[in-house]
């Protein structure tokens, strides 16, 4: 979890990143989050009000849930996301599944319908390597969507701007890279830091 980033969705956001994903695009950036075990276990009742409260003190304006696959923990995302919006925080959902599928599968399960119904804006579709978006913000690749399910982001569907990537360099030395960009670029940045450290997460 990174309590105030600039990189992942619209304005100062909480991100939050979920442990696992059976989708495996060729190209993905989080390799690791694939494997089911791994991240860390939290006691919903209990994480929920400490994520927001993290969140409000650092004066973020939503939550994005990212992966790994929000979809694939979407029971407990649901309960997160319907308290981040009665705190008056918009909230943003990354998926690989196609938004088309997962409207087909909310009509029999309820998890999926809560997640969706408590996401303001939403990315789907699975990360394709040979079809880099280098238009539009988020996004990694032109067939993935960037859906306003509500009012609070409407016109955000057509935006077009640079990617973002946030360099954290730690008081031991340790340096953290989210957000997106450019793999080459990247590599190039990561290599003029003296590392080479794990790819952004998205
Ligand atoms: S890009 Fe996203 S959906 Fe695709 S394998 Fe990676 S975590 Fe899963």
């Amino acid at each position: 979890m990174l309590t105030a980033t600039e990189a992942e969705g619209p304005g100062r956001r909480t991100a939050i990143w979920v442990q696992g994903c059976t989708i495996r695009c060729r190209g993905c950036f989080n390799p690791h989050m694939w494997a089911a075990a791994g991240g860390t276990v939290v006691q919903v009742a209990e994480w929920i009000p400490r994520v927001l409260d993290e969140a409000a003190g650092a004066g973020v304006e939503g939550i994005t849930l990212l992966g790994g696959e929000p979809f694939e923990q979407a029971a407990p995302l649901a309960r997160l996301a319907a308290a981040a919006q009665a705190r008056g925080l918009s909230v943003m959902t990354f998926t690989g599944y196609e938004y088309a599928d997962l409207t087909e599968w909310a009509r029999r399960r309820r998890d999926i319908r809560d997640l969706l119904g408590r996401t303001d804006l939403l990315a789907d579709g699975p990360f394709r390597a040979d079809l880099l978006d280098r238009e539009r913000p988020w996004v990694g690749s032109a067939n993935q969507g960037l859906r306003a399910l509500t009012e609070r982001y409407r016109g955000l569907e057509c935006v077009t701007a640079p990617d973002r990537v946030e360099v954290r360099v730690g008081a031991d030395g340790t340096i953290a890279v989210n957000g997106w960009s450019d793999v080459d670029a990247l590599d190039a940045l990561l290599a003029d830091l003296g590392t080479r450290g794990d790819k952004p997460c998205r």
